[in-house]
């Protein structure tokens, strides 16, 4: 994808959405983050539910000031960067700003695309068609794999093997197919207890 230079310099990222709500999934579960979404994914996941986002062309490219300029909330403390693929763009521009206001700065990635940018957490979710580059095992606090069927455990196991020993690991089951896949990872986790369940709590709470 040939982009202009704004976007290859992170001055601008096409930005799909700001908005401040409760993390829901995860090891940061609960907590408030001001989400940034960043349009243009092409990883291609079945069941994506930010389909939306795939297109970054229909997404308005936004200069990083007026992003960073979108949290005037005093209260946030930590800003969550996500997509489509946030990576597809370089986010040292965007971070360095964020960093300036003193926030705690977590990434959400399928790891598909070189690493730009400063964080403090890193949640990467693997997906089979499209893995992820060796980098990403490395700096991972945080794996998060989505289940759909029992293969995807085996996939799950697959990616444990490769990150660092103190990156946490989580199972979370693929909405649409929570109640047929959800007694299968209990009875993983109950054999494998260094993992954990993870739920999109920010479903079942009907917030964004
Ligand atoms: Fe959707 Fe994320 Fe998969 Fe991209 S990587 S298709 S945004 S679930």
């Amino acid at each position: 994808m040939i982009q202009p230079k704004e976007l290859q310099q992170g001055k601008q990222l096409p930005l799909m959405e700001a908005f401040y709500t409760v993390q829901g999934e995860g090891f940061h579960t609960g907590k408030a983050s001001f989400f940034l979404r960043i349009g243009g994914c092409d990883v291609g996941c079945s069941w994506c539910d930010v389909k939306e986002s795939w297109n970054p062309n229909l997404h308005e490219l936004t200069a990083v000031e007026e992003i960073v300029s979108k949290i005037d909330n005093a209260k946030v403390n930590t800003v969550v960067i996500t997509g489509g693929e946030p990576l597809n763009y370089n986010l040292d521009l965007l971070c360095n700003l964020l960093k300036k206001k003193n926030l705690q700065i977590h990434l959400e990635t399928s790891g598909t695309c070189d690493i730009s940018g400063q964080f403090d957490w890193i949640c990467l979710s693997p997906k089979k068609q499209h893995p992820p580059l060796k980098q990403f095992y490395k700096i991972a606090d945080e794996l998060k794999v989505i289940i759909q069927n029992e293969d995807d455990i085996a996939w799950a196991v697959e990616n444990a093997k490769k990150v660092e020993k103190d990156c946490l690991l989580y199972l979370q089951p693929e909405w649409s197919r929570m109640d047929k896949i959800m007694q299968t990872i209990v009875d993983f986790v109950l054999d494998n207890p260094e993992w954990k369940v993870s739920l999109q709590t920010h479903k079942f709470m009907k917030i964004p």
